[in-house]
């Protein structure tokens, strides 16, 4: 496989996809830049080789119409001081050619936000799925999604994916574009390139022990990761607001908690199959219980299964987080993916807390430890421990997907596979 580093960039185009999809306030300044900082790699590499970038992304969901709001001509400047570079700005990223073929060695071209056409995503639109016309709209749309691959790729020599972010999306900037290169002229970036061996790190290189930490909201949505990790881990710590569907499956009193009623046999289920494979599953024990789901509701410690009346667990309690430490900071693995509690309210932010010192610890002592999934990551960025971790990925779905086992359709197109 073509890699970044031995890729003769002097004198040649390089389009890249990267994740500029940054959040903006109201104004169109950026608030939190860490995306495009971790593309700057890839960037300045091409650029100090002696190369001229094409950079194309996307930004928010205009569902295939132009927005303003979304336009990455909001982003030019920033981008352009980040480099050290001007920054020029094709303002229809379809209709683009002329200005690339103008571009010298060390220059740069950002296109117009991707999804503005609809053939990005390469879904139809303004067609419901229940419609009889339905499935030719749908080839009608993958045909154009081609073309528009083909209009991209046309701009450059070489196509580098850098967008860890989408990389489990088929889109024509992620998947499709690969197509139009051979083999020689297309390849991961940096960012891409770490975020693979992360997950390699996690999936093949396994030193042991290996402790798996899942929360967030709900089972249902962590499933297919939590049943594929239960072949590879020793500890499986599953907590947040999946804890009560457990502790009422289990016949405990839950309260107002958030529960899936759904999902409890699921969550037998999931403790069988734990029994079964010798997998260590620890789940809360207690929690902070409060009166109303607010930052200043009162609150009490109880047992995760005897939750009274009118109260809710929002939070880890003290022996649970023991128990969470136990489990983390004998680890050599740690995968971390969901907060303990409910981390937005300040109050409730002890349990995720207490599992990132445990995974600091942890790292400290040698192990490897990867943080993924929007709220895990804005957990350790607000404990300032972003330091005190291995890697942290900047992907939520991809990062799921790929720990799933699933082949990434961006990383796919790439490889050949
Ligand atoms: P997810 O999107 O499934 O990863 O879940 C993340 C969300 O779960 C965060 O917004 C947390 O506030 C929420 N969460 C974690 N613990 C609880 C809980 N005990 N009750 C309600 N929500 C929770």
């Amino acid at each position: 496989m073509q890699t970044i580093s031995n890729y003769d960039f002097a004198g040649k185009k390089a389009i890249v996809r990267v994740d500029f999809n940054v959040p903006l306030d109201e104004n169109g300044n950026i608030t939190d830049d860490t995306r495009i900082r971790g593309a700057l790699p890839t960037l300045r590499y091409i650029l100090d080789k002696g190369g001229a970038l094409i950079i194309m992304s996307h930004m928010g969901k205009p569902k295939g119409k132009v927005n303003a709001k979304m336009s990455l001509g909001q982003i030019r400047e920033a981008v352009g001081k980040a480099l050290g570079v001007e920054v020029k700005f094709a303002p229809d990223c379809a209709k683009a050619k002329e200005a690339a073929d103008a571009l010298k060695a060390g220059e740069v071209l950002l296109l117009e936000n991707l999804r503005f056409y609809p053939e990005e995503e390469g879904k139809p639109v303004g067609i419901d799925k229940e419609d009889p016309a339905y499935d030719e709209a749908k080839k009608a749309m993958k045909a154009s999604q081609k073309e528009f691959a083909k209009t991209l790729a046309s701009y450059a020599d070489c196509y580098v994916n850098d967008a860890f972010g989408t990389a489990h999306r088929k889109h024509a900037s992620t998947a499709v574009i690969a197509d139009y290169f051979d083999t020689d002229n297309k390849m991961l970036g940096f960012l891409m390139e770490k975020e693979v061996q992360a997950v390699d790190n996690i999936l093949s290189n396994i030193k042991r022990p290996f402790t798996a930490i899942m929360g967030g909201s709900k089972v249902s949505t962590k499933i297919g990761i939590i049943e594929n990790l239960m072949d590879k881990v020793d500890n499986l710590i599953l907590c947040g607001g999946m804890t009560y569907t457990f502790a009422k499956a289990q016949g405990g009193k839950i309260g107002n908690s958030i529960c899936e009623d759904d999902k409890l046999q699921l969550a037998l289920d999931i403790i069988a199959q734990a029994k079964a494979k010798g997998v260590n599953l620890v789940l809360g024990t207690d929690c902070i219980a409060a009166d109303a789901f607010s930052n200043d509701a009162n609150t009490q410690v109880v047992a995760a299964n005897a939750i009274p009346d009118g109260w809710e667990g929002l939070d880890a309690g003290p022996e649970t987080r023991k128990l969470f430490a136990e489990a983390i900071e004998g680890a050599k693995t740690i995968l971390w993916n969901g907060p303990a509690g409910v981390f937005e309210f300040d109050n409730f932010t002890g349990g995720s807390r207490a599992i990132a010192e445990a995974i600091a610890k942890a790292t400290a002592n040698g192990a490897y430890s990867l943080i993924g999934g929007g709220d895990s990551v804005a957990c350790i960025n607000k404990f300032g421990m972003a330091d005190k971790v291995s890697y942290i990925s900047t992907g939520g779905g991809a990062l799921l997907e790929a720990i799933e086992g699933k082949v990434l359709p961006g990383v796919a197109a790439i490889k050949g596979e």
